[in-house]
């Protein structure tokens, strides 16, 4: 059955190398196709006019074109948007794409961040979060996440400069997709997006964290940290209890020590959760042995759940507290908060009819 064929956006290089060795094709073949591919953007290989018609039928016999669908678009003012993605075998995915803050001076820049996922759903089932709440479906394939990249260019009518994988999904719990995903987004004969561009995030997956650190590329790595101290992260976030703080500490040391990019604490501010002075320091004494960068951001409200956001006046108290030890600190505000963009919103209010 065609459906049954690997999608050839979701291809490696080092694959589509090997296949064309496997069936006598010159090497010089590769570049050419990849250049209709990914510079030229043809949907079918008959568009592929330079490579014989006994190849191109070779290639359209072995792969196919497939982009998954957008089913909706949401967007607010100051440019960021969220879509809605539905799988060929009808799961729906969400990305956000987000436009770069408006710098001081009042120029606007033109980058434009992407917001993917990695999951249909998540199995970590953070207390805080959307996706969570309705389990894992499935991985998503490379060439899944590969397409939320496409569309979301042909939505912003402009390249994607940066990419985070912090939407629906543990990322490194799917490390068998990510990685080849990885391969072809950084590839100069494939997306092009520079390592340095694109963040990594992970609720402390243990084991995905030591792949990480053997991938060769420079890319940026985040930690949804979100509690300092067992108690808390046991109590928000159920990966804790299998790869306690004493086991994801010294992981994300080991990252440090093989001197990757500086990583990122995420903490998402939770009033009477994660807010308190004691909380404070426990964050700041992790940030400090790993000489980490701090994000806060004050929770987004997930209809359904308990949790709410600490005043606007104690989430900068907390900040400055950060700011005093010398550890460097951001507050982000989620731009989605009234477009449901925490992480797994828009799918689950879709599939719940909210
Ligand atoms: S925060 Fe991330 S890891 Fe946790 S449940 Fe949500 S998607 Fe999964």
């Amino acid at each position: 059955m065609a459906n049954d064929l690997p999608v050839i956006t979701g291809i490696t290089e080092s694959e589509l190398s090997n296949f064309l060795k496997e069936h006598g094709q010159s090497s010089f073949r590769q570049k050419q196709i990849l250049d209709w591919v990914w510079r030229k953007r043809v949907q079918t290989f008959d568009e592929m006019t330079n490579l014989s018609p006994a190849l191109r039928s070779l290639l359209a016999e072995n792969f196919r074109f497939y982009q998954p669908e957008v089913i909706e678009l949401t967007g607010l003012k100051g440019g960021t948007r969220k879509f809605l993605t539905k799988m060929e075998d009808g799961n729906l995915v969400e990305s956000v794409i987000i436009p770069a803050a408006r710098a001081e001076d009042g120029e606007q820049s033109s980058r434009i961040t992407l917001c993917v996922s990695s999951q249909v759903g998540c199995a970590f089932g953070c207390k805080f979060c959307a996706s969570g709440l309705l389990g894992l479906t499935r991985n998503l394939t490379t060439a899944e996440m590969i397409g939320q990249i496409l569309s979301a260019e042909k939505i912003a009518n402009h390249r994607i400069d940066n990419l985070v994988f912090m939407g629906m999904g543990e990322p490194l719990a799917n490390g068998k997709n990510l990685f080849p995903a990885l391969d072809i987004i950084t590839a100069h004969m494939g997306l092009g997006i520079g390592a340095r561009h694109i963040t990594i995030s992970t609720s402390g997956f243990v084991p995905g964290i030591k792949q990480l650190i053997d991938y060769p590329k420079q890319i940026q790595f985040a930690i949804s940290l979100h509690g300092a101290s067992n108690k808390v992260r046991n109590e928000i976030m159920p990966v804790n209890t299998k790869w306690p703080l004493e086991e994801l500490v010294p992981a994300l040391q080991e990252w440090v020590d093989a001197g990757k990019q500086k990583p990122t604490l995420e903490y998402i501010l939770i009033k009477d959760v994660n807010d308190s002075p004691k909380d404070c320091q426990d964050l700041i004494s992790i940030a400090r042995k790993l000489n980490a960068k701090v994000n806060l951001i004050p929770y987004n409200t997930v209809k359904g759940l308990q949790w709410t956001r600490p005043s606007e006046e104690h989430c900068k108290q907390f900040c400055k507290t950060i700011n005093y030890a010398r550890i460097q600190v951001t507050m982000r505000y989620e731009k989605g908060h009234d477009i449901n963009a925490a992480c797994g919103q828009l799918r689950l209010r879709k599939e719940q009819g909210i």
